[in-house]
């Protein structure tokens, strides 16, 4: 009776001693009090930063320092907030189309500006951390929504040669600052799955390797022990969504030599989720993920975490395409086959970083049962065919945009001619493509090409796909966003 009761209080000693009281689902409910409203889509450029960090610098809690500059003379700025013992450093979009954490850092800085019930959370976090936040390291790329530097470096493979000022920066901050846990902040394809499963990849972390054995030290411990943590965390808002990226040696990476150097660095990766085009859900994860991590460490929870576990997460397996359409038939010279076709939209770049397009893609044909998409559709019984010239020509996009589309669209036609001397645009916001000058023109379904075709049953229509997104006639609805022009 004895021994019960001693081994009872020991585990009741034990359990408060290691009890992990996270608030990472008050984070994630809270969130829209502290979401920065002045960021709403993930092309944030460097001048709408500067205002909001010239903000900070009002406020008593904050420090902003000024870094130094961008190859292209863009300011790069560091935020310093806490008092505690244990410092921390976090940079975000060392690649400028990777935006998803850079939002969610303005989210934090709001978070510990606030004054309200989570008091006791955000001055734990103070006391115990000092915590070093630099938002768009590589703000140049980020001007074109590009991933690489103005000189077209990527500048997280020159954590060896040191050249470019953005990577200087980060280096003489780590040296000066010696932190114990660094945040490398980055954005993944929105096509990776979690494992061999159908979910999104929405987050994935990775403790890097410092050699090419893969060692783990102590330094690097800290860091799957802390991904440990976020992953049981997040697995409570968005179980099967969470992955574990490839930990193979990049010796030119940053994460890789932030661990060579001494800093436990944890890689955030944020990936997919239906429909979040601008990024908004995952970027409201990163702010729960990252005040999760942060609590990890203020409250040394990541300790008495078993590292065989950080095996358990899930590796990023990239097997999802937009959307999947299954069991098609296909005729080729009459003869029916059976195809899965997997569609991919990928967004353009126009000049301005502000402007983009859709462009969709046939990615992949064939026995495709081991991918999965965003949507599926099971076709048995269905055949796929090109989508369709309307026959009658136009002068201009005007006499075009008075066209009723529906019509068009449930007729099975997914593209316009129209004759014009010039046209500079490369997409028009109608959902059907426009073929300039091309009297001969004659669409075609083949791998790589633009997706625009048709379903039907019996010769009915079901779906009409126009640059990758779908109309469906029955219901009259399509999620179009833009046709393309085609000159
Ligand atoms: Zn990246």
């Amino acid at each position: 009776m004895k021994k019960t009761i001693l081994l009872l209080f020991l585990t009741c000693l034990l359990t408060s001693l290691y009890a992990q009281n996270f608030s990472s689902q008050m984070f994630y409910e809270n969130h829209h009090n502290y979401k920065e409203k002045s960021i709403t889509v993930k092309r944030v450029v460097h001048k709408e930063i500067i205002p909001l960090i010239n903000n900070l610098k009002l406020s008593s809690i904050f420090t902003v320092k000024s870094l130094g500059y961008s190859l292209e003379g863009r300011s790069i700025n560091m935020i310093t907030i806490g008092e505690g013992e244990t410092h921390v450093l976090l940079w975000s979009q060392m690649h400028g189309d990777e935006s998803t954490a850079t939002m969610a850092l303005f989210d934090i800085f709001n978070f510990f500006s606030a004054d309200d019930n989570l008091n006791s959370i955000r001055e734990k976090l103070l006391n115990k951390l000092t915590m070093h936040f630099i938002p768009m390291l590589n703000p140049d790329g980020t001007e074109v929504f590009k991933r690489r530097n103005a000189l077209f470096i990527d500048l997280n493979r020159d954590a060896e040669r040191l050249q470019f000022p953005e990577t200087k920066i980060l280096k003489a901050v780590r040296d000066s600052l010696n932190p114990k846990f660094g945040f490398n902040l980055h954005d993944q394809s929105t096509r990776y799955t979690t494992g061999r499963s159908f979910k999104s990849a929405a987050i994935s972390f990775l403790a890097p390797a410092y050699n090419y054995d893969k060692t783990i030290n102590e330094v690097r411990s800290n860091t799957m022990k802390v991904i440990v943590n976020l992953y049981d965390e997040l697995s409570k808002i968005i179980p099967g969504h969470i992955g574990r990226y490839s930990d193979d040696f990049e010796p030119r990476a940053f994460g890789d030599n932030m661990v060579k150097w001494g800093t436990s660095s944890v890689l955030i990766e944020s990936g997919g989720w239906k429909d979040d085009i601008e990024k908004q859900f995952i970027r409201k994860l990163n702010f729960v993920a990252i005040l999760t991590a942060l609590q990890s460490i203020a409250n040394n929870y990541y300790e008495p975490v078993n590292i065989t576990r950080y095996e358990e997460i899930p590796e990023n397996e990239r097997l999802l395409f937009n959307v999947l359409f299954k069991n098609l038939t296909i005729k080729y010279n009459d003869k029916p086959y059976i195809i899965d076709v997997g569609v991919n939209v990928n967004e353009k770049n126009l000049k301005e970083s502000s402007g983009y397009y859709f462009e969709g893609k046939v990615e992949d044909v064939g026995d495709l049962s081991v991918f999965y998409g965003y949507e599926e559709f099971d076709c048995t019984g269905m055949e796929i065919e090109p989508g369709m010239v309307y026959p009658e020509e136009f002068n201009s996009l005007v006499e075009i945009q008075k066209f009723d589309m529906d019509k068009l669209l449930s007729d099975g036609y997914t593209f316009l001619k129209l004759f014009k001397e010039n046209i500079d645009e490369k997409y028009f916001n109608l959902p059907i493509n426009i073929v300039v000058n091309q009297p001969d023109f004659e669409p075609k379904f083949k791998l790589d090409g633009n997706a625009n075709f048709i379903i039907k049953k019996n010769d009915d229509i079901r779906f009409v796909i126009v640059n990758g997104f779908i109309y469906n006639p029955s219901t009259n609805t399509n999620n179009i966003k833009n046709g393309l022009i085609l000159k």
